[in-house]
């Protein structure tokens, strides 16, 4: 998306690591225009996929999650972060090792929130390695529920992340797609 990579370059800063720190629109202060366009884009290209509810993980999914559940007319539920869980019995958990954070939090949703007949759609702001999108995955093969595909603000395309979703057989949609980093900017993939 145009307006999205327009917003990259103004904003963005790569810090080390390979990382994109974008936190005055999408990871601290959030723009909320600009995540109604993207939640917008979102719902155009899942609008015929039988999305029954949205799902991210706390924190920095929730903003483009919201607006993408709320352009296709359903639920967003975040899953929590947790450092480590000991009453489950009532919910489906996961093990997701942070890449910013380097280390391990377990993510948990209700089980009241998830049902059988569900087709879930994933959102997050990054995909870099796949771990936040895995835990997802294992919540909702634990609750046996169906996956429509994965929807990312932005993915670093050099990473694992994209080629996990691949893999795992799902459609991917990432809004920005970057194809590197050198020389402290930012080249995006061409397709
Ligand atoms: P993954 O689980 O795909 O390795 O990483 C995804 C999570 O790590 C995202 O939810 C995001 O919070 C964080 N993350 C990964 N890479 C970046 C990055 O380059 N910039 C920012 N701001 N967050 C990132």
């Amino acid at each position: 998306m145009k307006i999205l990579e327009d917003r990259i370059l103004q904003d963005g800063t790569i810090l080390p690591g390979d990382v994109l720190k974008v936190d005055n629109f999408l990871n601290h202060q959030v723009d909320p225009q600009l995540m109604d366009q993207l939640g917008a884009e979102f719902a155009r290209r899942f609008k015929n996929a039988g999305v029954t509810k949205v799902l991210t993980v706390e924190s920095s999914g929730i903003a483009p999650a919201v607006m993408a559940a709320l352009h296709l007319g359903v639920p967003m539920i975040f899953a929590r972060k947790h450092k480590s869980l000991t009453l489950t019995d009532h919910l489906y958990t996961a093990k997701v090792y942070s890449y910013t954070k380097q280390g391990n939090n377990d993510i948990s949703i209700d089980r009241r929130f998830l049902s059988a007949d569900d087709n879930v759609l994933i959102i997050d702001d990054f995909l870099a390695n796949g771990q936040a999108v895995q835990g997802l995955l294992d919540i909702a093969e634990s609750a046996q529920i169906k996956v429509a595909g994965v929807g990312v603000v932005i993915e670093k395309r050099f990473q694992k992340g994209h080629q996990l979703v691949k893999d795992a057989g799902l459609p991917l949609v990432a809004l920005a797609s970057i194809a590197k980093f050198e020389n402290g900017s930012v080249t995006f993939a061409q397709d």
